[in-house]
């Protein structure tokens, strides 16, 4: 049953009364609530799902199976289908899902997951999770075809733009952001003897997102690259998590400024003086 039954379902199984009251007290099974069990193995996060009366959807499944969520403990997500009663479980208030479906295993599929966050969180959090599910192998072609065919026609190039080798949720995020200005870049980059940057623009600007490939704690050699890349000619601007996160307006001033200024072509810059 997907470790999770309805009393009634038991019952036709042929377990008696007395014995779920046995599995309980053993702690085979648990009660998640009136009429509902769950098998002890059921993730808790399903179980808080069942408390509230549905199943663990939107970004808390794309959390679960693995996605990219950029703060998965927001909020819980709870798929109730068309006319499920929301039951109050424990006081915290999850945000419910009403959309059509079948979900009997307690969560909903890793593509439903993602479909759901597009109408719930945005597209940029539905872009992110559907790039790190291509990754990871956690979402296949089969699912790509069916995100395009149900989500709406406006929203179709953020499928196609998809690929399956962003490294983080972090890059996808900002390639998203900058394909909305205008700015196409190349991903992983290699550069001799700088190593695999994370973006470039144009021929020489390098962009790199601190927390993303190599966490924030290599300062040094973080250090080591840029001086490298810049006796190779090329320009790096280098920011971190929160300012990406939460300060993008001017991570987007400062390399719409580096642009204008061309430091993103090569052209035009004079040879080393030495
Ligand atoms: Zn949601
Ligand atoms: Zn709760």
């Amino acid at each position: 049953m997907g470790g999770i039954a309805r009393t009634s379902e038991l019952r036709v199984a042929g377990v008696s009364e007395g014995a779920i009251a046995d599995a309980v007290a053993d702690g085979v099974l648990v009660r998640v609530r009136r009429g509902t069990y769950a098998s002890a193995e059921t993730p808790a996060l399903l179980r808080h799902a069942l408390a509230h009366g549905g199943a663990l959807c939107c970004a808390s499944a794309a959390a679960h199976h693995g996605l990219w969520v950029l703060d998965p403990e927001a909020a819980l997500h709870v798929w109730l289908g068309p006319n499920g009663r929301a039951h109050a479980a424990d006081g915290c208030r999850p945000r419910v899902h009403r959309d059509e479906g079948r979900h009997p295993r307690g969560i909903v599929s890793p593509r439903v997951a993602v479909r759901q966050m597009l109408d719930c969180i945005g597209a940029e959090a539905f872009f992110c999770a559907l790039e790190s599910g291509l990754r990871h192998r956690i979402l296949g072609a089969a699912d790509v075809a069916w995100l395009r065919e149900h989500v709406p026609r406006t929203h179709r190039w953020l499928v196609d733009l998809a690929r399956k080798d962003a490294d983080s949720g972090l890059e996808s995020l900002i390639r998203l952001r900058l394909h909305l200005l205008g700015i196409e870049v190349r991903t992983q980059v290699r550069i001799g003897g700088v190593g695999v940057v994370d973006f470039v623009v144009g021929d020489r600007l390098i962009l790199e997102a601190d927390g993303s490939t190599h966490g924030g704690d290599h300062r040094h050699r973080d250090l080591v690259r840029d001086a490298v890349a810049t006796v190779l000619g090329f320009v790096t601007l280098r920011y971190d998590y929160a300012l990406i996160v939460h300060d993008w307006p001017l991570v987007e001033d400062a390399i719409l400024s580096a642009l204008g200024r061309g430091l993103h072509r090569s052209s035009g810059i004079p040879r080393r003086p030495f």
